[in-house]
């Protein structure tokens, strides 16, 4: 769903242009149930050539190993095996979304489906498919991971493959591609201003800064998400909402709310993951106590109560 949301161009049309021509997608395609599983039967007899196989969602595996609890409609046949019959004949694979990659909220707690991800079991390496397996490529199975993951970053995913643009040095430890884990959330964030004075907000409805309280952690979490925002504007964070590392192995068991900051002694625990502790406090009631009004106001505050004041432009 959040594919079809990209822009300029959009899905369809961006396919077209690079000449990918796509097989089957669930939500997409008008072929049959029938004349779908056609389709991945033409796959599995080498009849038609697969390119790019992308998965979207966990791939359960219970009960006991066999994947039974998630039948492929009309085949008979888990999707843990279809997944494993297909994934060696692809030049890539592909894995769409933090479930797929990771295992994700379906992996979430007692997990009792045993959602796994495609070639990772949260940050263990190893799930429906072996940690060694390699696509006919030489590639591992690439992790668009994010929840949901950027449309902007599948489409350009896509577009690297089919261009032969994307070894595995573009990859981090994970598996995803650096173009967009290069980055954190909290670059380009619009509440960087607070951040800085640690002018931090207390609820959600106010401007300021989400770390301290309300359990925003995008100073530790990669994705561009700030700097290539959604849909042409949005962000969690541009809409006041805290960063929850959506991108990584295991983000969806926190260990209090998404919108908790977990402290000790009144300090946050998740502090920047390059910046010694001690440093950060010294510098967090350093700027603290510096804090200018308008940004203590406007930070608890749901919309801006004193605008800047520009300098006075110089008579000539
Ligand atoms: S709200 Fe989160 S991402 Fe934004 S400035 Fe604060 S810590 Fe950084």
């Amino acid at each position: 769903m959040s594919l079809l949301c990209a822009e300029d161009p959009n899905v369809l049309e961006l396919l077209d242009d690079a000449g990918i021509e796509l097989l089957w997608h669930p939500a997409i395609s008008e072929a049959t149930g029938a004349e779908a599983n056609a389709t991945l039967e033409s796959v599995l007899s080498g009849e038609a050539p697969l390119d790019i196989l992308c998965v979207e969602g966990s791939i359960v595996t219970g009960p006991n190993g066999t994947g039974r609890f998630h039948i492929l409609s009309g085949t008979g046949r888990p999707m843990l095996d279809w997944c494993r019959a297909l994934a060696p004949l692809a030049r890539h694979v592909v894995a769409v979304g933090t479930c797929a990659a990771f295992g994700g909220v379906t992996a979430a707690g007692g997990n009792p489906s045993g959602a796994v991800g495609l070639q990772f079991d949260g940050s263990q390496a190893g799930g429906a498919l072996a940690s060694a397996f390699r696509s006919r490529s030489g590639l591992p199975v690439v992790n668009v991971a994010g929840c949901p993951t950027h449309p902007g970053w599948v489409t350009e995913t896509l577009l690297l493959l089919a261009g032969g643009a994307l070894d595995a040095g573009a990859l981090d430890a994970f598996n995803r591609p650096r173009f967009y884990t290069d980055h954190l959330v909290h670059h380009a964030c619009p509440k960087n201003e607070y951040y800085e004075y640690k002018a931090s907000a207390r609820q959600l409805s106010e401007l300021g800064c989400l770390m301290e309280h309300l359990g925003c952690i995008g100073t530790q979490a990669v994705g561009d998400c700030n700097i290539r925002p959604w849909n042409g504007g949005g962000s969690c964070t541009r809409g006041g909402y805290p960063c929850i590392a959506c991108t990584s192995p295991d983000f969806e068991d926190p260990q209090l709310t998404f919108t908790e900051t977990p402290k000790v002694a009144g300090i946050p625990v998740g502090l920047p993951t390059d910046m010694p502790k001690a440093w950060f406090m010294a510098l967090a009631s350093l700027s603290k106590a510096a804090t200018p009004e308008r940004i203590n106001r406007n930070a608890h505050s749901d919309r801006i109560e004193v605008a800047p004041k520009p300098k006075r432009e110089r008579s000539t």
